[in-house]
């Protein structure tokens, strides 16, 4: 199933959007990507709808990306005696390591990493940031605060420390065993939660071992301290706002989104925008004028997709969230302002064979209106860095491997088929014109524009440009 717009859709899957029907019409209004969040749903709900994704799969036979998220080290105070306490203004409150449930003067907090990092005028946030304490004293297993902002806090609502770099493991023991059974299953990215320093995602990369693309989670503000070097370390990235919106002020999400989106696109890496992009569509059919703008600012700033968390996993309407989404984008892509935009901010190629080649094809085809840039990619990295350029023209993705095919449906502008190795010159022609017909990209006497290496069957030698016309 061929779509005509650039931008990508990624949905959430959950307790709303599970059952084969329900995941087939996402499919179909639009979702690129589907994401299995490890946060929510144990292990077997999730095998569950990786079938079902990979039979729709098998049914339109069309690569489906499939995104792991793991849970990370997310902070949460433990249990309280009642199941919540109300906290006041001016109060004091303890955090400390007993496990006792808690109460209205203190409650659990089953992290000593967290204790070792406070110092007096330190600020938790707590519960999304509703609750705000500030630390007057404390010890290593204790914390004294003084409530700033008040309100009811329940068992296991979230922490977060938003000035301070925690000794915080990137991955737990339930990542380890999570990470274990989605490459078990197959999934193609793996989204790495609250990591801080590059080091989190070499760690991460190690035990991956290249079996799925590393996404990376900007949700800290201390991992925007070494954006370029996360950029460069992995192979896309998340903007997660939901988090980041609660580690620092919602003022200053806007600009952030802003500078890690132009860093991946400066690195030629998929780039995600997510969170509340839809919110209100949780519990009503059409979005707010306010989040329509909000996916569109993102479209109109050239991200390869954007994201449907609680709209599409708990909400009442995750199809019409989807449609919206998708109709959002393809308005955006008509607008020619929106072409503009994306001639105005191309970033300059990298001394490298494969960015001369790649640079030169997006000129050509638009110099002769090429119907489609075809590349032939093993691993997916020549068709990034196509889609890094923005083209005009469609990009359709060539390539044996099934996992690179399903990743490339994360990348701007990419559509991937799965095809045989290539041996010979004259097979590149021949599969790409038969691929550019199949999938309804060009026509008889259409120009297409062919990108490929020799010899064939090395990754990273992309040395060719080939113009041809579809017979
Ligand atoms: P989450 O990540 O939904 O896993 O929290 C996204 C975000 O924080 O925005
Ligand atoms: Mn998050």
């Amino acid at each position: 199933m061929k779509r005509m717009r650039n931008a990508k859709i990624v949905a959430t899957l959950g307790p709303a959007s599970s059952d084969e029907e329900t995941v087939n019409e996402l499919y179909e209004s639009g979702a690129d990507v589907f994401r299995l969040n490890f946060s929510h749903g144990t292990q077997d709900d999730h095998k569950l709808r990786y079938q079902i994704i990979r039979a729709l799969e098998a049914k339109h036979r069309h690569p489906i990306g499939i995104l792991l998220d793991l849970q990370g080290p997310k902070l949460r105070v433990g249990e309280f005696k009642n199941g919540h306490t109300l906290l006041n203004v001016g109060q004091a409150f303890r955090l400390d390591l007993s496990s006792r449930p808690g109460d209205n003067t203190r409650a659990p907090l089953p992290h000593p990493e967290v204790f070792q990092a406070l110092q007096a005028d330190t600020e938790l946030l707590l519960d999304d940031g509703k609750i705000r304490l500030r630390v007057t004293k404390c010890g290593s297993d204790t914390a004294e605060t003084t409530v700033i902002t008040g309100g009811k806090l329940s068992n296991h609502k979230g922490l977060n420390v938003p000035s301070v770099e925690l000794d915080l493991t990137p991955l737990t023991e339930k990542d380890h065993k999570d990470l274990r059974f989605g490459l078990e299953l197959g999934v193609d990215w793996v989204a790495l939660s609250f990591i801080q320093r590059p080091e989190d995602i070499a760690e991460a990369r190690k035990l991956i071992a290249g079996r799925a693309g590393v996404m990376a989670k900007l949700e800290k503000p201390l991992a925007l301290q070494h954006l370029e070097e996360i950029v460069n370390l992995s192979d896309s990235v998340m903007v997660a706002r939901g988090d980041l919106g609660v580690e620092v002020p919602p003022e200053e999400v806007p600009a952030l989104q802003k500078r890690i989106v132009h860093a991946c696109r400066q690195g030629g890496k998929p780039v995600v925008v997510a969170t509340q992009m839809l919110e209100s569509m949780i519990h009503a059919p059409t979005p707010t004028r306010a989040e329509a703008s909000d996916v569109a600012t993102a479209i109109y700033d050239g991200v390869d997709a954007v994201m449907l968390s609680a709209e599409s996993a708990v909400g009442s309407f995750p199809v019409e969230a989807v449609t919206m989404m998708d109709r959002i984008i393809y308005q955006v892509e008509e607008d020619p302002h929106y072409r503009k935009l994306m001639e105005a901010e191309r970033h300059a190629p990298e001394a490298t064979a494969a960015d001369a080649i790649t640079t030169a094809a997006r000129q050509v085809a638009a110099t002769i209106s090429a119907a489609a840039i075809v590349t032939f990619s093993s691993t997916g990295s020549t068709t990034l860095r196509a889609a890094r350029e923005r083209p005009a023209s469609s990009i359709l993705g060539l390539t044996p491997r099934a996992d690179t095919a399903r990743k490339m449906a994360l990348a701007w502008g990419v559509n991937s088929v799965q095809t045989e190795d290539l041996h010979t010159f004259g097979d590149m022609v021949v599969t790409a014109m038969t691929a550019v017909k199949q999938e309804d990209f060009a026509e008889p006497g259409d120009a297409i524009v062919i990108t490929a290496g020799v010899p064939f069957g090395t990754p990273g030698a992309t040395n060719i440009l080939r113009i041809a016309w579809v017979e």
